[in-house]
This record gives structure tokens, sequence and C-alpha cells, in this order.
């Protein structure tokens, strides 16, 4: 019999109402004749809460117990809906992480998965029950509990599809799927039929918040096909697959991201090493560093300038500011006020001038670039945060992403 992964996420479980439908959705498929295992993550804001309560109490919470306690949301999501998918006569039993058999590295807060047995998975499925697991967390190898990250749930239902062989790992969220923008921002932004890993993965990299980073590197590896689809409408959604969109568009989706803060480091000298130390010392401290830009030297000296994640900033700057006598820097400053704004399209490989076709359109609306990165498919420019929606607009109207492509 086939296998489905069904992921549910925090919105799709807020509240017993939802709980309900939910579990009325995992026992018709259950019923159509589809083995199904579930991943759950925790209700509504339960893991912000839980977060603000470890603060509460402690300012620095130890790693392990704040994974103790957060995991502590995906169990109550997991124990309820069993319960509710009971109700329709269907057979459910609900498993946490390390009785899931994931098993992950040590480092709490942030794991990375090491291996899933997924045995008692497999025999519970085999009993014909639907198992339901607790997202976003594992047993490390020295068996202590751990959490894979915000959003990590995704990572846990990849992973299951993985390992369990599904035919596809459904991901329910509270949106219709993949758009060429996100709609609050865009009205007119479409949804995607399908789009590539890679897109996708560049999506998820600069701001759009539909699926976990590494959950979609995950897919990728492993080749599994995720369905990104609406748990309040369940209709069809977004597909992720190896091939993407059929649609022969240059420009797939436009993302935004004012999460993060720029450091500045003036007028170092320009020599071999420094930026070595900086972003050694930086990479020391666990500090995420995205993009980066050196410019010309004049004088002697060079300006380094880069971003990081703006609950990062207070650390990067201490950092930064320890090691700039050192460094022979002038000055080190922070910018909190940035946002990026990205343009992605796998169809960018076979068509020039889409980066100057960018910088155009932003330059007719006035909005200063002030960093800029690329890869194959994909350009981001910084900018200053207040202008990034009127960005985002502009740039998606100049590439009719609101039309489908003929
Ligand atoms: N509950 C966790 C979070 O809010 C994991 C997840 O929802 O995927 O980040
Ligand atoms: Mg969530």
């Amino acid at each position: 019999m086939s296998l489905v992964v069904q992921k549910f996420g925090g919105t799709s479980v807020a509240d017993p109402d939802r709980m309900k439908a939910v579990a009325d959705h995992v026992a018709r498929t259950r019923r159509q004749g589809q083995d199904v295992v579930v991943v759950v993550s925790a209700m509504g804001k339960t893991t912000d809460d839980l977060i603000r309560l470890a603060h509460d109490v402690c300012d620095d919470p130890p790693g392990r117990e704040m994974d103790m306690l957060l995991t502590a949301g995906e169990r109550i999501s997991m124990a309820l809906l069993c319960m509710a998918i009971e109700e329709h006569g269907v057979p459910a039993a609900s498993f946490t992480g390390s009785q899931a058999g994931i098993v992950t590295d040590t480092s709490h807060g942030r794991a990375k998965i090491l291996e899933v047995r997924g045995d008692r998975l497999r025999e519970a499925v085999a009993q014909g029950k639907v198992a339901v697991v607790a997202g976003f967390q594992g047993v490390s190898i020295e068996r202590d509990v751990t959490t894979l990250g915000r959003g990590g749930s995704d990572t846990t239902a990849v992973a299951l599809a993985a390992v369990l062989k599904a035919e596809a790992c459904e991901i329910y969220t509270d949106v219709a799927g993949v758009y060429t923008a996100d709609p609050r921002v865009v009205p007119s932004a479409r949804r995607l039929p399908s789009v590539s890993y890679e897109e996708m993965q560049e999506m998820a990299a600069t701001g759009g918040r539909v699926l976990a980073l590494r959950s979609v590197e995950f897919a990728r590896n492993h080749g599994v096909v995720l369905h990104v689809r609406s748990s309040f409408t369940w209709e069809p959604g977004t597909w992720v697959n190896e091939e993407g969109t059929l649609e022969q568009a240059i420009i797939s989706g436009v993302t935004h991201d004012t999460s993060e803060a720029k450091v500045t480091v003036a007028q170092v000298p320009d020599r071999p090493g420094i930026a070595a130390r900086l972003f050694g010392a930086l990479a020391d401290d666990d500090i995420n560093v995205d993009m980066i830009v050196q410019n010309t030297s004049t004088g002697g000296t060079t300006d380094i300038s880069f971003t990081v994640p703006r609950a990062d900033l207070a650390a990067a700057m201490r950092v930064s500011e320890a090691l700039g006598p050192e460094i022979g820097a002038n000055s080190v400053t922070a910018d909190a006020e940035i946002g990026r704004v990205s343009v992605i399209g796998a169809g960018m490989k076979t068509n020039p001038g889409v980066a100057a076709r960018v910088f155009r359109v932003l330059s007719d609306e006035d909005v200063n670039i002030e960093m800029i990165s690329t890869s194959s498919i994909r350009i981001s420019c910084v900018v200053r945060a207040k202008d990034v929606e009127r960005a985002v607009q502009a740039l998606h109207a100049a590439f009719e992403l609101d039309r489908a492509p003929a």
C-alpha cells in the first residue's frame, strides 16, 4: 500500500476545532486506503509562549532544558490529534521524536538529524494504525532530547518521508502554496503550481516563509516530492520536485526579508588575513553571517560589511568591536534598518540581463541598493527596510509575475 506523510503546522492545529478538522482529513485519507504517517507542530503560538516562559525564569536558559521544555508543545499536539482521529474509529498512536527513532547530534536548539530508524512507525502502520509523530524533535547520541531549530517540523516530515519511502510529503499550512511573492505585500501574487527544489531552496533561504530551508535541502538530497497546501481549504497547492515549473518564466518569484541587520567594519588595512580573522572570530561564536561585501581599497584601507540575523546583531557587534583595534579598524557600526529583496528563477541561467533589469526597476523606484549578492538563479539586494515592500511590488509588476507565462 502506498504511504503518505502529512505534516500539519501550528496554525493547522491551533485549537480543538482545527484539530478536529485535521483529524477528519487524516481519517478520510486512511479510509481511502492510504497508509498515513502524520507529523504535527505545537498548537498555534505554543513554542513562542514556552520560549517567553523560559526567559521569565532565566536570563540564559540552558540548551538542554530549553529543548526539554519546547518539545512539550509537539507532545500536546500529537496526543490530542490521536484522540481526535480515534473519534473517527480510525486507530492511531502517537510517538515522540525519540520513539520514532530520530537520532540527532548534540547541538541543542539546532540539532542535525544523523539517523532515522522509524521501526516503531513501520510497526504501527503495519498494524493498520495512523502513526502521529511529534515534529521538531529527536534524541541525541548522548540520549538527551533535542530540537531541530524553529520550523523544524518540516524537516521531521521530510526525513520520515525519505526513510519510509513515502509517495509524497504533504506539508499542510495556512496558505494555499508557494506564491510569486508574499500575498500580504503583493495582493496579485499567484500561487505557483510547482517549483524546483533549487528555486524553493533559494526562496526558503531569502525569506519565503512557507518551508524551513533545511527541509528543502533534505528533500532535494533524498528526492522527496513535497506538496505544500492549505489545511483550511484542502485544495491542491504547490508541488516541489526536481523539474519544477513547466512554465517558461525567467523569474519564478520575489522574496523579501527584514529580519537581518548589517555590520560595517570601516577602514581596515587591505592585506591578507584580515577577513579570515574577523569571520573566523564570528564563526567561533556561532554567528551566522549571510552576505559579505568588501569595497575596493582606497589609500590602503577597505570597508567590510556583512549581514547577520537581527537576533545575532548584539553578539556580532561584541565580537567585531573586540577585534576592531587588533585588526586596525577605524570604526564598527551597526545598522538594523535594512531589508533584502531577492528575485529567483531558474530561467536566469539562460537569460542574460536579468540583473540589469532588476537594478533598473529599483532605480526607477528611487530605491538605493546597498549590497548585492547573486547565485546562478538569484539576485539579492540589500536596501533600506522602509523601501522593501515598494521594491517587491515594483519587481513583481515589472516581471509580470501576476500573469501565468504563455
Ligand atoms: N513548533 C516549532 C516552531 O514553532 C516547530 C515547527 O512549528 O515546525 O518552530
Ligand atoms: Mg511552526
